[in-house]
């Protein structure tokens, strides 16, 4: 059986693949990393000092120079034994935390360009790497099977209907207070869907040998309790719980 250390896993906004692969992480014992969180943090950076986010130069040096630190929720008393607003990890910028700052419309409306520029990338690509060359590790974003860990031994594309992407996210944005405009949240699934895919560094794309996982209409724990059956027949993890 082939050891199995990095899990890469992409997808479209909002389409099940953070949760999946939390739980996929969880399960395995292994380090989750959602490296949008890291696109959102340059993004932030660049709105509270305000650079133009269309200033390719001027954001590629803020990319550069800002420390972007993801703590796992691994404190006392568990998970969420350090706070309890239900975030599954902690996002620090330059120290301050900025877990429910990175995901405000705001963020959501400029990301997708931030995240164009090939400068922005290869920064992120490299810290990426080096987080994955620790091993044990769920990395989950656009490119990770393409890109980042192309030589990963499992690699999965998530995907759902736009409408359903949609769906989540208006519930999401509910459930954490906000008002939520759900044909709002449709056109900018939709215009970040467009901007990624065709963007011409790293677009969103299913690696050639990607398991493609389609999550419309179907529960998470399903989906979860395939894939721990496909790693577990087809893979020895010497974390596995
Ligand atoms: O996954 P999430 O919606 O948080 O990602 C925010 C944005 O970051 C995406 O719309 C995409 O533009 C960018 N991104 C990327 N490459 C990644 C992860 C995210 O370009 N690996």
């Amino acid at each position: 059986m082939n050891d199995i250390n990095v899990i890469a896993i992409d997808g479209p906004a909002a389409s099940g693949k953070s949760t999946i692969s939390q739980l996929l992480a969880e399960r395995l014992g292994f380090l989750f990393l959602d490296t949008g969180c890291m696109y959102r943090a340059v993004t932030l950076a660049a709105l509270r000092r305000g650079i133009a986010v269309t200033d390719e130069t001027a954001v590629t040096h803020l990319a550069q120079e800002i420390d972007i630190d993801i703590q796992p929720e691994t404190g006392a008393g568990g998970r969420h034994g350090r706070h309890s607003d239900g975030r599954h990890y902690t996002v620090l910028l330059d120290g301050q935390d900025t877990t429910w700052a990175i995901r405000t419309p705001a963020v959501d409306a400029h990301v997708s360009q931030v995240s164009s520029y090939l400068g922005v990338r290869q920064e992120m690509v490299q810290r990426q790497r080096l987080l994955g060359a620790r091993g044990g590790i769920v990395m989950v974003g656009r490119d990770i099977g393409t890109v980042v860990m192309p030589d990963a031994p499992l690699k999965l594309y998530i995907t759902a209907t736009a409408e359903e992407r949609a769906r989540r996210r208006w519930h999401d944005r509910r459930r954490q207070g906000h008002e939520a405009d759900y044909d709002a949240i449709l056109a900018d699934v939709k215009r970040r869907d467009g901007i990624d895919s065709s963007r011409e560094h790293s677009p969103l794309r299913p690696a050639a040998d990607a398991l493609m996982i389609d999550t419309t209409g179907r529960p998470v724990d399903e989906i979860v309790e395939a894939l721990m059956s496909l790693v577990k027949g087809q893979y020895s993890v010497s974390s596995m719980q």
